[in-house]
């Protein structure tokens, strides 16, 4: 099974992903891991992604591309893949599907996680941490036993400035706009599943199994 995993902040991706990974057991390969792999690795495409980094720029295209087709390349990859994270623009889409082409590792389907903006924007302006001892809680999710104190140490629990709703609807914005291109791209390759996140954590991967089983 060779999948991408797409979704908002906050649509619960990262679980899901685990859940795909227990279940068809292929690697779930996010942007973040294939950078620090390439990077330790040491390889010439991880050593030029590194002097981007290390001067505070965007690593281009041409040198993530690359690290994205030695990843894909891989053994663990033979059976299938679960990216996450890339691509993130139509070129990249592109460059991927060069990539699995000529890997003749091709992408089966795009799983959608979609929960609407409302409800991502309760998720991420819920959450409310201590000062203290940096536990983390949420108002709906995860409340602490008494509002606004911290289980541990009674300290009076703060709402990080990343989430408060103006930053979170700014951050949201910016996904979606960078989302709607390539949704549009994949729907039109008919390989786009869209499953409806606002469900509880095991209902959203039965609905995901049950599409990839078709
Ligand atoms: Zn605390």
């Amino acid at each position: 099974m060779r999948l991408i995993l797409m979704g908002l902040p906050g649509a619960g991706k990262g679980t899901q992903a685990e859940k795909i990974n227990e279940k068809y057991g292929i690697p779930h390969i996010s942007t973040g891991d294939m950078f620090r792999l390439a990077i330790k690795e040491g390889t010439p495409l991880g050593k030029e992604a590194q002097s981007f980094m290390d001067n505070g720029e965007l690593v281009p295209d041409s040198v993530t591309n690359g690290i994205v087709e030695e990843r894909l390349a891989k053994d663990d990859c033979e059976e299938g893949y679960l990216l996450d994270g890339f691509p993130r623009t139509i070129p990249q889409a592109e460059a991927l599907e060069d990539i699995t082409n000529k890997l003749d590792r091709k992408l089966d389907y795009v799983i959608h996680v979609d929960v609407p903006e409302e409800k991502l924007l309760e998720r991420l302006t819920g959450r409310r941490v201590c000062p203290t001892c940096g536990t983390s809680y949420h108002v709906i999710y995860n409340p602490p036993k008494v509002d606004g104190v911290c289980d541990k140490d009674g300290s009076a629990l703060i709402q990080r400035d990343d989430d408060t709703a103006e930053t979170v609807q700014k951050r949201l914005d910016v996904n979606v706009a960078q989302a709607q291109p390539l949704l549009d791209f994949y729907e039109e390759k008919g390989i786009l599943i869209t499953v409806d996140g606002d469900q509880a954590i095991d209902k959203v991967f039965e609905d995901i199994q049950a599409q990839l089983d078709k």
